[in-house]
């Protein structure tokens, strides 16, 4: 017997039908003797809708009663896959975040605090399967929110690490976790193992087929993930430590994994002065306006004249961030801020450039040959990403897992 937390995603809960589904592979697994916390996000699209809703009802709307909403989509489909459960004969009972509870702080990417496992350890000594909204926790003043895009991956991976799961499953649309997604490169190929490290830096660059903050939380907790697919019945990606990978026998592969991310957004800063401070007087409202600055290239002045400095940051935070840059004009002494949302970053991941000299150097070639001009460009030990114009983003995804021999070429191409 072992205690396993089953995550599914929305286009696994999107309708009746497939929640009937869902409730088979819950009964497989109950039938085989596990503890089961089911844990489910809102059927597809639904958050998008909800979001909009508050769009609509006003544009500065206040992040608690945004979360109220958002988090209306999971309540829905935890409450369908529970009756659907009992009704095939099944112990199962809902449980909101409230009721657990899972304490978070802060709205509409709320951290969590804490999770307490007695009603989980209860309804387990009863022989029964607890069903749980993803993406929701409770305040310490007892309201509801919700932990921000993609947050279904990190309730899971929350509450196994709170309950001392034997694994964490997430099933999804597809089968694993690819050497890039695979809906657009058909020929990418499925990885049967991957580290928490590389999965890790794969999710911060793009790769949503896990949120990164699940990630992080599972390489902290030692919670090992399998990313599987609802639909089809086939072995998935296990997501483990680097003694685990050894212990498989898997080969390092210099790269791993081709991201990218279409939510980031160019600013472009012309005439800065040159003198000591003026970058730190750029960075520093933003940073008060808790807002993430990603690549950064300034361009190197010549004595006496000014340069120009160009960053991403979010495109949420786009308009929040020229904002704070118009307060700061007058002082700092700079000429216009350009912006551009028509860009993409596109990212190499792998353990393997550790040792590896001329990854990048490759990276720059290959989207050369292809003419396509390369805007910014930010490397860390175990990543090289690209900024380029949103156009290639196909063409320099294809390019580069190409060139870093992942093609998987018995697929179709
Ligand atoms: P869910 O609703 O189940 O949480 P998501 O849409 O959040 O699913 O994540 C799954 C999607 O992630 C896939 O449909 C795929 O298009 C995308 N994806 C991006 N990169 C990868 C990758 N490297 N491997 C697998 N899927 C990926
Ligand atoms: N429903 C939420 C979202 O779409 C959370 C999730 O599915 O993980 O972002
Ligand atoms: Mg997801």
């Amino acid at each position: 017997m072992a205690r396993i937390v089953m995550k599914f995603g929305g286009t696994s809960m999107a309708g009746i039908e497939r929640i009937r589904h869902v409730a088979g592979l819950v009964k497989r697994e109950a039938e085989a003797g596990h503890q089961l916390a089911v844990v489910v996000s809102a059927m597809a699209g639904e958050t998008d809708r909800l979001i909009q809703f508050c769009r609509e009802a006003s544009s500065l709307y206040d992040p608690r009663e945004y979360d109220v909403v958002v988090a209306s989509g999971e309540q829905v489909t935890s409450g369908l896959l529970a009756i659907t459960l009992q009704g095939m004969g099944l112990n199962a009972r809902s449980y909101m975040g409230w009721q657990l509870p899972i304490r978070t702080s802060g709205h509409a990417a709320a951290l969590i605090e804490g999770i307490d496992a007695e009603v989980l350890e209860r309804v387990f000594s009863e022989g029964g399967i607890a069903v749980i909204p993803g993406f929701q926790g409770v305040t310490e003043q007892g309201d509801v929110a919700t932990l921000g895009r993609g947050g279904s991956d990190t309730s899971a991976v929350a509450l196994a690490a709170a309950i001392k799961a034997d694994r964490c499953d997430i099933y999804t649309d597809v089968d694993g976790v690819y050497t890039t997604d695979p809906r657009i490169v058909p020929r990418a190929r499925k990885l049967p193992i991957i580290t928490f490290e590389e999965m890790l830096e794969l999710a911060s660059v793009g790769a949503k087929v896990l949120q990164t903050r699940s990630v992080g939380l599972a390489m902290r907790e030692r919670m090992p993930i399998k990313v599987l697919s609802s639909f089809d019945d086939r072995p998935g990606t296990m997501v483990v430590g680097d003694e685990e990978l050894e212990e498989f026998g898997m080969e390092r592969q210099l790269v791993t994994g081709i991201a990218y991310d279409k939510n980031e957004a160019r600013v472009t800063l012309t005439g800065l002065p040159h003198r000591p401070g003026t970058v730190a007087a750029i960075f520093a409202p933003l940073a008060e306006a808790n807002i993430n600055v990603d690549m950064i290239v300034q361009s190197v002045p010549r004595s006496g004249q000014t340069s120009d400095l160009t960053f991403t940051v979010p495109t949420a935070s786009l308009a929040h961030s020229v904002e704070a840059l118009e307060q700061v004009r007058d002082t700092i002494g700079f000429g216009e801020i350009l912006t551009d949302t028509n860009i993409v970053k596109v990212s190499a991941v792998g353990v393997g450039m550790r040792s590896n000299a001329g990854i990048a150097a490759r990276m720059f070639q290959a989207l050369a040959d292809r003419g396509i001009d390369i805007l910014a460009i930010s490397t860390s030990e175990i990543k090289v990403s690209v900024l380029v114009p949103e156009e290639y983003t196909e063409l320099a995804v294809r390019v580069l897992h190409t060139t870093y021999g992942l093609d998987d070429n018995g697929a179709a191409a």
